[in-house]
């Protein structure tokens, strides 16, 4: 690894553009930052803005539309236009608020124009009028059995010229560049890749044809918004999927956008059909894709930026050191840290918060209809309202518990200026963390987990490790708070057989107090089952997950699920839903199927229990009217995800 960061921050160019250093923000939807007339927000705003101050230099906005006028015609007619949009004068004022805001803070801007979704539209959207087009009929992605409707050849002239008008709205804004967003499967993806595309017009069959949709729209752009108005072409290198464009035809594709005039290409890979490609979550290995920027690099002279997972600064480093790409695209680790580039800069590596690739907060709330923000960093997206604020009186603080939410209630409680303490019956900090990281593949949790103990050091917040808190000691403190996160521990069910030696809950298996056999149960098909299903299956072991519902990790997000199911399957890990263990042997367990209602021996050697955590609320009980001010968070309120426990944390501290 380097040993000082200095290449990402020399300055760059892509085109006319100067930029201060070699770290851009890859695009990423700002679903529920902008109005309902489709005009960025006063919060999406600051969103930019923040980001901006903390050294990024260049933003790639998220997905904007030139036009809203086809796939969203039947909301516009109501007067309703959800999404990001460039493509009427009215948008322009809160557009050049936006540059303004990013320009102050020395970075520059590009916005991200989309010609659509095309196949990838969420059914949600279309019950609400949309339409449904694509180049050619395809099944929907979401839902095989909705058909799109071949776009006519006039309404592809129309998407075209659409760019030309929001090129022109853009630059007259004062952005510095425009990113086509031919990648990820969207309408342009779909129109350049022979899967899609079966048209037979102009705008279908060979290369020259597939192409044509994008090179007049660069034509356009250029007609509008000045020859030499940076243009930047993000597309996919390889799809991944039967069918899916190849690395061969994604190399002439570079060649020839460089010859139409694109200023940088900004490589990566996927589709909506393997969503882990182009939203790779962790377990995807750090700098997943530079190796596609790299091939992209030796056919072009253009700069080349390469994204995903590569928010590892020493990593980043060593991309641009050795010539693989020119810039570094962030998205995640930017809604994570903003400050990540001037942490990078200065050399405080340890104060950089990381982002865990979950995707909960980010696509996962936009998919559930809230604003983007990130699992880490509960003020992603909210950055006015939910900055930390000295507190108005410092108070004296007990934390009880330092886990996950402890941690970050400490944190946030010593940032306001309170005065605190933080007591841990263990002998770490970190709680479910430190066996939640154990897997290789949980690598971000070990640096979360990292992150949160010098932080506390840094604030000065008094830990004290190996120490029970009881009513006794709280009365003898006299803390004006208590904040309690005393966290939870593993459900293990009353069967007969519970007791037996081959049992062992995931936590003790991940944190090395048993160690499994060759053949392996896990009962339990959330994320901490299957999670720990696929770690024993990587050391070779057989696995077989008994979970009680329909399916296995029902609530994670598409990309992540995909993924880990993916994994499991390569691992040859075998999974029985609608299963229950019934009972536990000696030489395993029987389980019974509830829908078919039978019985069967499982043979294992261990049987893992991953069946869910319950809140530890024995002290909360005995402090009850007690101290002045007392506030429950993270699992010892309900157990849930990473997220929900930094959130609580975050929100409850927030105004103490
Ligand atoms: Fe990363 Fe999760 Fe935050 Fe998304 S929500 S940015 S994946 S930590």
């Amino acid at each position: 690894m380097v040993s000082k960061i200095t290449k990402l921050f020399e300055p760059g160019k892509i085109g006319r553009l100067s930029v201060r250093n070699r770290i851009a923000m890859a695009p990423m939807g700002i679903i529920g930052l902008t109005e309902s007339d489709g005009r960025i927000s006063e919060q999406g705003i600051d969103y930019y803005a923040e980001r901006a101050k903390g050294g990024v230099g260049l933003i790639i906005s998220g997905v904007c539309f030139p036009t809203l006028e086809i796939e969203f015609g039947p909301l516009l007619k109501l007067g309703i236009a959800p999404l990001f949009r460039a493509d009427t004068p009215e948008v322009i004022p809160r557009l050049r608020e936006l540059a303004e805001a990013v320009h102050n803070y020395g970075a520059k801007i590009a916005i991200q124009l989309s010609a659509g979704f095309g196949r990838v539209i969420s059914p949600l959207l279309l019950g609400m009028g949309l339409e449904n087009v694509a180049p050619s009929a395809l099944p929907n992605v979401w839902d095989l059995r909705i058909t799109t409707r071949e776009l006519t050849t006039e309404e592809v002239e129309r998407l075209v010229k659409s760019f030309g008008t929001a090129a022109e709205i853009v630059a007259s804004a004062g952005f510095d560049a425009i990113e086509l967003h031919g990648h990820e499967g969207y309408l342009m993806d779909q129109f350049m890749t022979s899967l899609w595309n079966k048209r037979t017009d102009k705008y279908g069959g060979d290369l020259d044809g597939r192409l044509r949709f994008v090179l007049e729209i660069i034509e356009n752009i250029k007609n509008k918004a000045g020859k030499d108005f940076p243009i930047i072409f993000r597309y996919a290198i390889k799809h991944y999927i039967e069918g899916g464009r190849d690395v061969e035809e994604s190399l002439e594709i570079a060649r020839r956008l460089e010859r139409a005039g694109v200023d940088a290409l900004h490589v990566d890979a996927g589709c909506y059909d393997d969503w882990y490609w182009p939203h790779p979550p962790n377990y995807q290995p750090p700098g997943c894709m530079v190796d596609m920027a790299e091939a992209v690099k030796k056919v072009v002279k253009i700069p080349v930026i390469t994204v995903g997972r590569l928010g590892y600064p020493e990593l980043a480093e060593s991309v641009l050191r050795e010539g693989k790409a020119d810039f570094v695209a962030l998205g995640r680790p930017l809604l994570a840290d903003p400050q990540w580039p001037l942490k990078a800069q200065e050399g405080r590596l340890e104060d950089i918060r990381p982002c865990i690739g979950c995707h909960e907060a980010c696509l996962g709330r936009i998919f559930s209809g809230g604003y983007l923000s990130c699992a880490v960093n509960p003020a992603c997206g909210n950055e006015r309202e939910l900055e930390i604020k000295p507190a108005e009186r410092p108070k004296s603080v007990l934390v009880v518990g330092g886990g996950i939410a402890g941690m970050e209630a400490a944190r946030v409680a010593a940032l306001r200026g309170h005065k605190v303490a933080l007591y841990e019956k263990g002998d770490r900090l970190g709680g479910h963390l430190i066996p939640g990281s154990v897997p290789e593949f949980k690598r971000d949790v070990a640096l979360l987990r990292d992150y949160y103990t010098t932080q506390l050091k840094k604030l000065g917040v008094k830990i004290e490790l190996g120490k029970e808190v009881t009513p006794r000691l709280v009365e003898e403190m006299k803390p004006e708070v208590v904040i309690m996160a005393t966290g939870s521990t593993a459900i293990v069910p009353d069967i007969p057989g519970i007791e037996k030696g081959i049992v062992v809950t995931a936590i003790d298996l991940l944190l090395g107090q048993k160690k499994a056999g060759e053949r392996v149960i896990v009962a339990g098909g959330g994320l901490v089952g299957c999670e720990t299903a696929l770690y024993l299956a990587q050391q070779g072991k057989r696995v077989t997950i008994v979970e009680m519902l329909e399916e296995i990790i029902p609530d994670v997000f598409e990309a992540n699920k995909q993924h880990l199911l993916k994994l499991l399957a390569e691992n040859y890990v075998s999974v029985l839903t609608n299963a229950r263990l019934g009972r536990v042997t000696d030489e395993g367990a029987i389980v019974v199927n509830k829908r078919r209602r039978y019985e069967a021996e499982l043979k294992a050697d261990t049987v893992v229990l991953a069946l869910g955590l319950k809140p530890e609320r024995g002290l909360i009980e005995a402090l009850q009217g007690k101290v002045p001010e007392l506030h429950v968070i993270g699992d010892c309120e309900e157990p849930r995800k990473i997220m929900d426990a930094v959130w609580s944390a975050f929100y409850t501290t927030r105004l103490i």
